[in-house]
């Protein structure tokens, strides 16, 4: 990826991404008690920018940060500004938009002190997270040989960087492998979600995703996706799913915001029969229209830049 040279947002000001210095002693660096999102802007068919879901990513920050026993000292209301301020500032119709709070420099020890809890907000563009081929034909995937934390290890629906740690290592797992993508199990042996992305299986016309109580994070795309198939006539399941079910599914695919709906061509070395199939294909193109700011939903998603 090209170096990143835009405006950031930090602590209130706007300031080129270079000019931020950030301390070594800062406590988020040591323990990876950072909470941080990713959003995306698109460019609008009626023109202009529009922010997908902008709300629930700001409301999911503050809450993470809330798991954490700390709070954020801005607003959603003030966060949603400096989001569309950074934008601005930039000149950007679309862009991939990461938010991130951290603890800065202060006490040192694991459970920290009063050290400052510091907001930032960078925006830079960002293609296709897993390739424009994988969104078109699909990616090749395995299942990890990491698993997800138990409930009592990590607190999975909260975005906390250090719990990327695993995700960091499966995902390059799969790329020494020369693969796209990591899934992993949960400890009882059932597929939780990819590294960065939930996970859906499409059989016999209705598609199913891991439970609200399984080791996930509960993704803006999965609940984005589970409404608009709901809208398409297309059933909704979530339940738990052991790797068999994966193995015969007629199709599968990942969501998020970076990665969007992308179609899963492999799975351990076996082709899923469709890929994309009809399900996947119907999902991934209203999801595709809809942040563009088309169809019913787009008013009550999408805020303007
Ligand atoms: N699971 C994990 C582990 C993720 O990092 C992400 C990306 N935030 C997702 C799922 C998808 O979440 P969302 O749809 O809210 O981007």
């Amino acid at each position: 990826m090209a170096k990143i040279e835009t405006l950031a947002w930090m602590d209130g000001e706007l300031l080129p991404v270079q000019d931020i210095r950030v301390s070594p002693l800062s406590h988020s660096l040591h323990y990876g008690t950072g909470v941080f999102e990713g959003i995306r802007c698109y460019a609008q068919t009626g023109g202009g920018g529009g922010v997908f879901r902008l709300r629930e990513h700001l409301e999911r920050l503050h809450m993470s940060a809330r798991v954490l026993g700390y709070a954020l000292p801005w607003t959603t209301e003030r966060l949603t500004e400096a989001t569309l301020e950074t934008l601005r500032a930039n000149k950007m119709d679309s862009a991939y938009i990461r938010p991130l709070a951290w603890l800065g420099e202060g006490a040192m020890g694991v459970a920290g002190g009063d050290n400052p809890v510091h907001v930032m907000i960078a925006v830079w563009h960002w293609g296709a997270y897993l390739g424009d081929d994988g969104m078109k034909n699909g990616i090749r995937v395995h299942i990890a040989s990491y698993e997800r934390a138990t409930a009592n290890a990590a607190a999975q629906r909260a975005k906390i960087s250090g719990q990327y740690v695993t995700s960091f290592m499966a995902k390059r797992q799969a790329k020494a492998l020369g693969l796209d993508e990591g899934l992993l199990l949960d400890r009882d042996g059932f597929l939780s979600e990819a590294t960065g992305e939930n996970l859906f299986l499409a059989s016999k016309g209705r598609i199913v995703t891991a439970p609200d109580d399984s080791p996930i994070l509960h993704g803006i795309t999965r609940e984005t996706v589970c409404t608009l198939a709901s809208d398409l006539g297309i059933p909704v399941k979530k339940e738990r799913f052991a790797r068999a079910a994966m193995y015969a599914a007629d199709e599968a695919f990942l969501c998020g915001t970076a990665a969007e709906v992308t179609p899963i061509r492999t799975v351990d070395g076996r082709d899923m029969p469709h890929s994309p199939g009809q399900v996947t294909s119907a999902i991934q193109s209203t999801y595709l229209q809809l942040v563009r700011g088309e169809g019913p939903r787009a008013a009550e998603w999408i805020t303007k830049v």
